[in-house]
């Protein structure tokens, strides 16, 4: 249709009596049942679990098949409307949200959710977009094999979000994030056609990487439906311990003991602040902090290893001795039990939750260079109090990928909507500290419409440029997820 464009992301539809064809075109091809009009049904798709962001939509269509993805991508270039590729609803930056002009169209994968092959003796499975994270882990299980990408909202998740948000969690540190996983990809473009690009090597160097691309590109170039992902050998045992540390440079020099002694069986190296643990204490129902005397710093720490006999808990006790004797620790605790290793995790699991009912929190999700979290800390600090006196950072993370959810907690008695207003100036003057440490202004969560202002603060003219033509390329009409990213 001439004269469609994307502005503000609002796809801005020409003829508006062609998009009603358009939209009862797609509204048959996945069925009565499966094209959602109706704004109570629609609710659940339109808003995500925070509130943060709320938007409004023509239809929700929830395909079937892949098939059915391709027709309806086609029905929509052809007409200019836009699409909004939505999984499990977790995502935390907006980019699952339809804009506010309830002209976009929002395409929810779930009931893509075959897992299609494993193959236990090659180390690979092929699943579809609508497979939770937890459901695609326990088919991995099933086969005796281990896919490790972990995140606290695994059960709700879905491989196709978790894909296009390249996402991280615990297992980084290990075994690499979403992009590390992922071998091939069945993509649905712009226009209704399907890559089958579902390789399983573990090499292919036969020119420019589209796997690599699609991936984390928060359905902005396309809309995965099928994945083929990395599988491991499971572990044959997995130790967990908490540890408490004087002071954030003890954090960096356990880090790099356990790195020494623990080599690639230190499968998760979290850090926690005193502040977090404290809220989680006291919000979080069934959790308890079982050491003797509160400190600074806190650390978990999982060992795992391939051959059963102790071998992880024998290296824990060996690392915490040594880490105690140079006084870098001054109290540690190693779970015993499956259920005392699910209360740590739990502690750390938990952190993000154990905010809310202090009022309002401006929320980072940031990296810098792992020997810079220290200075980043200390400068970020500096800066929160300069934009908002009194406000009260809750810093936890993936110390070993050097990245920090820093997210501060509004003083304690101030107005929650006065602070909220504040997201912009915290937000930047967070960030300009990340990027004066050669850091990310996101290390796992994405861009989505949160931080798309931000991302033209930080990426070079050339680099917006380069992006913006691979958008034009794979998208000339702008109807892929409009206003995201870019
Ligand atoms: C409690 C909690 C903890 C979290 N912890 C982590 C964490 O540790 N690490 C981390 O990285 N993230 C974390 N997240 C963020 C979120 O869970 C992840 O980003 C997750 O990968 C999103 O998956 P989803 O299926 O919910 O995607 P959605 O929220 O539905 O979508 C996310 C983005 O992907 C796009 N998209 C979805 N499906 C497709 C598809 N099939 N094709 C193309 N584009 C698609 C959407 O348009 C959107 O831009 C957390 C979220 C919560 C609520």
């Amino acid at each position: 249709v001439a004269g469609n464009r994307v502005d503000g992301g609002q796809t801005i539809v020409a003829d508006p009596g062609r998009a009603v064809g358009a939209l009862a075109r797609m509204a048959e091809i996945v069925g009565p049942a499966h094209a959602i009009a109706d704004s109570d049904r629609q609710l659940p798709y339109l808003r995500e679990l925070r509130g943060l962001y709320a938007g409004s939509a023509a239809l929700v269509l929830r395909p079937g098949s892949t098939r059915e993805v391709a027709q309806i991508l086609a029905v929509a270039h052809e007409a200019g409307i836009g699409i909004v590729p939505q999984g499990g609803n977790t995502g935390l930056v907006g980019g699952q949200t339809p804009s506010p002009d309830g002209r976009q169209v929002v395409l929810s994968l779930s009931r893509l959710n075959s897992v299609r092959e494993v193959d236990a003796a090659g180390e690979t499975m092929i699943v579809e977009a609508g497979v939770t994270l937890a459901a695609a882990q326990a088919a991995a299980e099933r086969a005796e094999r281990l896919f490790p990408l972990s995140l606290p909202s695994e059960g709700s998740c879905q491989i196709g979000g978790v894909l296009a948000t390249n996402a991280g969690g615990v297992g980084v540190l290990a075994y690499g994030n979403a992009r590390a996983l992922t071998l091939g990809l069945e993509v649905v473009t712009a226009d209704g056609q399907v890559w089958d690009g579902l390789r399983t090597l573990k090499k292919d160097n036969t020119g420019y990487d589209l796997r690599d691309l699609f991936v984390g590109s928060e359905g902005t170039l396309g809309i995965i439906t099928a994945a083929a992902l990395k599988l491991f050998p499971r572990p044959a045992e997995k130790v967990v311990a908490l540890a408490a540390l004087p002071d954030i440079a003890s954090v960096a020099a356990l880090f790099r003991l356990a790195e020494a002694r623990g080599h690639a069986g230190l499968t998760a190296f979290e850090f926690m602040s005193r502040f977090t643990l404290d809220l989680v204490s006291k919000h979080i129902p069934n959790t308890r902090l079982p050491l003797r005397e509160p400190a600074p710093w806190y650390v978990l720490i999982e060992l795992s290893s391939a051959e059963p006999g102790g071998l992880a808990e024998a290296t824990m006790q060996r690392l915490l001795t040594e880490a105690a004797d140079n006084g870098i620790v001054s109290d540690a605790v190693i779970a015993a039990s499956l259920a005392q290793s699910q209360a740590l995790w739990r502690l750390r699991e938990t952190a993000s939750e154990a905010q809310r009912p202090e009022g309002g929190s401006v929320k980072h999700d940031v990296s810098v260079p792992v020997a810079r979290i220290p200075d980043f800390l200390a400068a970020a600090s500096k800066a929160v109090d300069a934009a908002c006196p009194g406000a009260r950072p809750v810093v936890f993370g993936h110390f070993g990928d050097g990245n920090v959810h820093y997210n501060v907690t509004q003083p304690v008695g101030m107005d929650k909507a006065a602070y909220l207003a504040l997201w912009g100036p915290m937000s930047e003057a967070v960030h300009d500290v990340v990027a004066s440490l050669g850091g990310s202004i996101s290390a796992e969560h994405g861009i989505g419409q949160m931080k798309r202002g931000e991302l033209l603060r930080f990426k070079s003219p050339l680099e917006i440029a380069l992006m913006r033509k691979i958008k034009a390329a794979l998208d000339p009409k702008g109807i892929l997820n409009p206003g995201k990213v870019l």
